[in-house]
């Protein structure tokens, strides 16, 4: 049985990586970034009004000013601001030559003469100047990173329509059990809905996989040999749910060593999950997942996330939070590290959900979160700090 840590360290040194393509970026949501992006232009690209106002010298703010000029988004200013004038402006346009200053309409006064008049005590200059937000060649995004909606808006900005990208890794997931059923069939005496294919392919979705729902395959020897060496041709990845453990009909691990696969693990000392078998062929990753729905949702955060991101060239570190126990926690077997399901309360104290075991799948449902406990911990007092992923 092999730590965690060297179950990761297997599953994500000298990883295939994935061709790259350009995409339209309006597509390009959640995709990994294969370039780093720089910017061909200064944001903004001119000094800019942040406010709508008059333009004008700080040092005329004492002073009836006279309009020059009214100048709306998307206008050149035609004249300049010399001592004693200003132009109208609106939010988002040009600020002309000679100003230092936009002055909110709200803090002005027309004299009957037309005069600009500043009714204020004081006022910021209310320009946003050229280049502070991004200068040209500036690199607003990374190679590695993930694009999110705000990455889109950069990408609009500097006019990066296409974007380098990873491909994404197709993973086929198959679930065994001669009692599964397909979820729109009520399960008769002895069989149980497939409930945790769709969760994982939901999960490949997640990672920004393609997923592929292979089906359920029988507890049959050649029907999971055929099934295993199909799904092998056709994905990038491929996770089975069942037959793992120590069962008379668990012979996953066995035909993926017939299918050519070199099984790189089949133990880990992990709760749960310790059934949990990684192996790969020249091209191709397969993951044995023990069958119940919480085991295999855990063990795909743990283990198959890291694996499709690292295939995509993404930096990825799971976000981890320390918060304290609002509940004391103990367990009598420490030998493995443990991942369970919390919740989070809004003073950000932790307490596990009422969880009867991994076929328990509403347990993880109400979950916030999945508290990490060390090997070797066999509690933990309220108020002490632990580490939990966000679900
Ligand atoms: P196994 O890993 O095949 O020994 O299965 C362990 C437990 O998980 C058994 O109670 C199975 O019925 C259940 N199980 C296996 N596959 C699934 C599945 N796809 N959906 C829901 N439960 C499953
Ligand atoms: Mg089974």
């Amino acid at each position: 049985m092999i730590s965690f840590e060297d179950a990761l360290s297997l599953i994500t040194t000298d990883v295939l990586t994935m061709d790259t393509e350009r995409v339209d970026f309006r597509n390009s949501l959640h995709r990994v970034l294969a370039e780093n992006v720089y910017s061909d232009i200064d944001m903004p690209p001119f000094d800019k009004a942040a406010m709508d106002g008059y333009a004008c010298r700080r040092e005329d703010l004492g002073s009836e000013m006279e309009m020059l000029e009214v100048i709306a988004a998307g206008d050149v200013p035609i004249r300049k601001i010399e001592s004693g004038t200003c132009s109208k402006i609106m939010t988002g346009a040009m600020v002309p030559d000679g100003a230092d200053t936009v002055i909110m309409v709200e803090q002005t006064r027309r004299t009957e003469e037309g005069k600009v008049v500043f009714t204020a005590e004081k006022t910021s200059p209310n320009i946003a100047r050229k280049g502070e937000d991004v200068k040209t060649g500036d690199l607003v995004w990374q190679k590695g990173m993930p694009i999110l909606p705000q990455h889109i808006a950069i990408l609009a900005a500097i006019g990066h329509t296409t974007p380098l990208v990873a491909k994404q890794p197709r993973v086929g997931v198959l679930s065994t059990g001669d009692e599964l059923v397909e979820p729109a069939i009520f399960p008769e005496s002895g069989k149980i809905r497939n409930s945790n294919g769709f969760q994982l392919a939901a999960q490949v979705q997640n990672a920004h996989g393609i997923s592929n729902y292979m089906g359920i395959i029988p507890d049959d020897e050649t029907a999971t040999d055929k099934a295993i060496s199909k799904a092998l041709a056709e994905n990038d990845v491929v996770i089975l749910s069942g037959g793992v453990s120590a069962g008379d009909f668990d012979f996953v691990p066995k035909i993926m060593q017939e299918n050519g696969v070199d099984i790189l693990f089949q133990k880990v000392a992990v709760k749960p999950g310790r059934p949990t078998v990684f192996g790969r062929t020249k091209d191709t990753y397969i993951f044995g997942l023990p069958g119940n729905p919480v085991s295999s949702f855990i063990n795909f955060e743990v283990f198959v996330k890291p694996l499709l991101m690292a295939m995509m060239g993404a930096e990825y570190n799971p976000v981890e939070q320390k918060l304290p126990m609002g509940v004391e926690f103990k367990r009598k077997k420490a030998d493995r590290l443990e991942f369970i399901p919390v919740n989070v309360d809004t003073e950000g104290q932790i307490s596990p959900v009422s969880y009867h075991g991994s076929a328990h799948i509403h347990a993880i449902c109400l979950a916030d979160g999945l508290m990490r406990i060390p090997k070797g911990v066999h509690e933990l007092k309220k108020g002490v700090t632990t580490y939990v992923r966000p679900l």
